[in-house]
């Protein structure tokens, strides 16, 4: 089975202040921990770029620009992913994420799933909130024990992947994209350490953390 990987690096970074994902962690760049992990499944690696992206390509394979969402570019990405069997899909963000993290979620594939993804079961309370006047209050308690967070890599037959993006336009992973057109994602135990770089001090957590790479 041959497997692919796309690294979409191609977010503007608002909530960090710039492009997060090319700032620099433990002598690497976060999209370059990012790719280097790709590679542990993936024999083509290909990441997806901003338009004004002046880098040399992080250590992947191919670069192309993105689109204005992230779905867009994971769509850029696939149209390089030749006719490989299992397609790989991670946010350039998450530079912690590990070989083994990787493993699972295309293991999952190969034993039969139509995607597989990390997630985190909710070890806080969870309230829906709903406006009252100028209060937010709460709505309900919800039961947290049939919940997970989502993290990438997250790993798709590559064929389903592209159908699942050519039937809808955007969501926040592509599981939802796949979960949308009737696929079975099964979920893999995440990973705490797999933090995703949004605000500066993410990359101090990270820091912190330590690459185990
Ligand atoms: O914005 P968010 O943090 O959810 O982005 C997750 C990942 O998707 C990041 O690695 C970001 O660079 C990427 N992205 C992208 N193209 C966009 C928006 C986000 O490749 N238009």
């Amino acid at each position: 089975m041959s497997v692919a990987a796309i690294v979409v690096a191609a977010g503007q970074g608002e909530r960090f202040g710039g492009p997060k994902q090319f700032a620099v962690l433990d002598h690497d760049s976060v999209t370059g921990h990012s790719v280097r992990a790709s590679r542990s499944v993936a024999e083509r690696v290909i990441l997806v770029v901003p338009m004004n992206y002046q880098g040399h390509g992080e250590g992947a394979d191919a670069v192309v620009v993105g689109g204005s969402t992230r779905a867009a570019s994971v769509r850029a990405g696939l149209l390089e992913c030749g006719d490989v069997d299992v397609v790989v899909v991670h946010d350039a963000a998450r530079p912690m994420a590990s070989a083994a993290l990787f493993q699972a979620v295309v293991g999952a594939v190969l034993a039969g799933a139509d995607g597989a993804i990390p997630g985190l079961a909710i070890t806080d309370t969870v309230k829906r909130i709903v406006r009252d006047g100028e209060a937010t209050v709460v709505g309900e308690t919800v039961a947290r024990d049939e919940l997970v967070t989502v993290q990438t890599p997250q790993a798709f037959r590559r064929e389903l992947l592209e159908k699942a993006h050519a039937a809808s336009d955007d969501a926040t992973d592509d599981a939802a994209l796949v979960e949308a057109i009737g696929g079975r994602v099964v979920v893999v135990a995440g990973e705490v350490d797999n933090v995703k770089i949004t605000v500066p001090g993410d990359l101090l957590k990270a820091s912190a953390i330590g690459m185990k790479r």
